[in-house]
């Protein structure tokens, strides 16, 4: 057996994919052995444009070199130390840098691995400030219906996207929930009315509840796994302005968001609101290492100061939390934005993108385009004068992404919807090739599957 062969098989026998149906793993397969700018490459020697970031977190490639030199530069001096009692010396100059590149309001960094751990923080957090603070009722958290924070148990229990969550229901903790203002679908035409509608019905939850309502836990202007769902414009400030006026703790989600995927350096930028928690994860590192962070305000960190017998220390903490070597990448990647003027640059691939996107509206099998920067959703419909959908069962968008994968792009779709999330350095000519190899797949696709299921 050559080696392509025996990785192959073994990758069945031993593995197990995460949110993946292993039956379609098994029928094909794909390893990736190396990459070089936004290009994949798999054992084959197949090659792949990255249009998912490897799951919305690259940001300048694979194998940028300042990042790759600042690794390997703290590999001579330690790999990792715990950060339970002890800092370390890139933890604290990246928790410096935080602070100067996030909301004005916000800045501790407490870290941790991976988004959702930064969720689960953000709720023992906002929870844990309540009591520390004397409001012992104040224990329940609202979520938006399609919010997505990750996969651990408390961040499942803030989310709300049914087919992932269900099967869970009688393990998570109960949470409110409240509407999303959802545009597309709607039957409304005019999103300042959706907004205004999904406002009163938070005001009305809020004045109802507001003395057991700890926080409410949120994506940033766009939802990313529930759908590609763009809040009409001023929804965010309003929660911004609700959460004051009742004493709820603003928890803002930027895992998807943070670190120019927007357009901004984070989504709250856009609307200039200063959320009380706010994670951050995947970008952090340029999509190098798991590195996360639950940024808050110093009022918070103060209600957990005091002496150990006092009992308000944040009992939380993972055995890699503030590795070095995830810290060091982090640097090395934030110097990066400031050096190449990331955030700047990225605004022109944002209109290439839209130009290129606004040719894919017009295609039979589209019904809605929805793009906030660089997170785009591109939502396939049997039928795009009615919206009708295509029957879930025959998986119009896993197929497509297949079809991408044969025609050299990768991405990952959210069930009809295919996510188109480039690494921001993709240049000008990648973008338009990704856009082509989407459009291409989606037709082919969509044409075969319009007679099926009917
Ligand atoms: N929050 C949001 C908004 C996300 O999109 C994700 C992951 N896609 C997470 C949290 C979870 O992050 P992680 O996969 O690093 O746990």
């Amino acid at each position: 057996m050559n080696q392509q062969k025996a990785l192959l098989e073994d990758s069945k026998n031993y593995l197990w994919l995460p949110f993946t149906q292993m039956t379609d793993y098994e029928r094909d397969p794909l390893i990736i052995e190396s990459g070089e700018g936004i290009k994949l490459k798999d054992i084959d020697g197949k090659e792949y444009l990255d249009g998912y970031s490897s799951l919305w977190l690259n940001v300048h490639g694979h194998r940028k070199k300042e990042i790759d030199d600042a690794i390997k530069k703290q590999l001579d001096a330690i790999s990792h130390s715990t950060l339970l009692g002890a800092a370390n010396v890139p933890a604290i100059q990246l928790a410096k840098k935080l602070e100067q590149i996030t909301p004005k309001n916000l800045k501790r960094t407490f870290y941790s691995d991976s988004g959702a751990e930064s969720v689960e923080i953000a709720i023992k957090m906002a929870y844990q400030y309540w009591q520390n603070k004397g409001f012992k009722k104040k224990t329940k958290f609202v979520t938006l219906s399609n919010g997505y924070h990750g996969d651990t148990v408390g961040a499942i229990s803030v989310g709300a996207v049914d087919l992932y969550h269900r099967v869970y229901g009688s393990l998570m903790f109960e949470s409110i929930k409240a509407p999303f203002p959802l545009v597309y679908r709607s039957g409304k035409k005019n999103p300042d009315a959706i907004r205004d509608h999904a406002l009163a019905e938070l005001r009305e939850i809020f004045q109802s509840r507001h003395e057991e309502i700890a926080g409410i836990t949120m994506e940033s202007i766009i939802q990313g796994a529930g759908g590609m769902n763009i809040m009409p414009k001023g929804y965010l400030k309003g929660v911004e302005l609700l959460c004051k006026e009742y004493d709820i703790l603003l928890i803002i989600d930027e895992v998807a968001t943070g670190f120019g995927r927007t357009g901004k350096m984070f989504a709250v930028e856009h609307e200039d609101v200063q959320p009380d928690l706010m994670t951050i994860a995947k970008g952090i590192t340029g999509g190098y290492l798991p590195v996360a962070a639950t940024m808050t305000t110093e009022e918070i960190y103060d209600a957990f100061h005091g002496e150990y017998e006092e009992m308000k220390t944040f009992f939380h903490g993972h055995s890699y939390t503030g590795n070095q070597l995830g810290c060091a990448a982090a640097l090395a990647n934030l110097e990066i934005y400031e050096k190449e003027n990331l955030i700047e640059q990225v605004q022109k691939k944002i209109a290439i993108v839209k130009e290129g996107l606004d040719e894919l509206k017009d295609l039979e099998y589209v019904g809605d385009i929805r793009q906030l920067g660089l997170m785009c959703g591109i939502e396939l419909v049997r039928d795009n004068i009615t919206n009708e959908p295509f029957p879930w069962k025959e998986r119009v968008g896993y197929r497509s992404t297949l079809k991408m994968r044969e025609l050299g792009m990768l991405t990952r779709p959210l069930g009809d919807i295919i996510v188109f999330m480039p690494p921001l350095a993709s240049t000008e000519e990648e973008l338009k090739q990704m856009i082509s190899i989407m459009k291409q797949a989606i037709e082919e696709t969509c044409k075969e599957m319009a007679g099926v299921g009917n």
